[in-house]
């Protein structure tokens, strides 16, 4: 496994749609080790997409674990196939540092991926699960945060 270096805001790669992952290959499976290693060094994050790492793959990874929370997933091509009510989640990113601001989602959401195994998931979340999938999810679609947000925060040294 390795670290890899997290794409920032400004990056023309964040900005585009990711493909769909046709094979499961070796490769594909260090991708997905990789996020999951990258996201676990940094302080707070809880989720992260392959095109963070600068991968324009349909990947993301998700773990609330350390919160008494659910994951680690690690899920290839997901796509949100219900969603419902409503939530406002003050929401940060990893490629948006130091920026955080308030996001209207769906307040459950049933997704449907692949495991590494390439087995069909269902997975139905609601309140942060539901949030953090949606926010990894958009990062497919070249989608930030600050692009659903009103207006963006500095992260003050007690929030962080
Ligand atoms: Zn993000």
């Amino acid at each position: 496994m390795a670290i890899r270096s997290i794409r920032e805001i400004g990056d023309d790669l964040l900005r585009k749609k990711s493909r769909q992952i046709e094979v499961i290959d070796e490769k594909v499976l260090q991708l997905l080790d990789d996020m999951y290693e990258t996201l676990k060094q940094t302080a707070d994050g809880v989720g992260i997409a392959a095109p963070q790492v600068g991968v324009l793959k349909r990947a993301i990874v998700v773990d609330l674990s350390e919160e008494d929370g659910p994951g680690p997933y690690k899920l290839i091509n997901p796509v949100i196939k219900k969603q419902s009510g409503e939530q406002i989640c003050r929401e940060g990113c990893l490629s948006v540092p130091g920026k955080l601001g308030d996001v209207v989602r769906p307040k459950k959401v049933t997704v449907e991926a692949l495991n590494e195994k390439g087995e069909k998931v269902v997975i139905k979340a609601e309140d942060i699960l539901a949030v953090v999938l949606s926010h990894e999810i958009d990062h497919l679609d070249g989608i930030l945060f600050v692009d659903r947000a009103d207006e963006l925060f500095d992260i003050t040294e007690e929030e962080e």
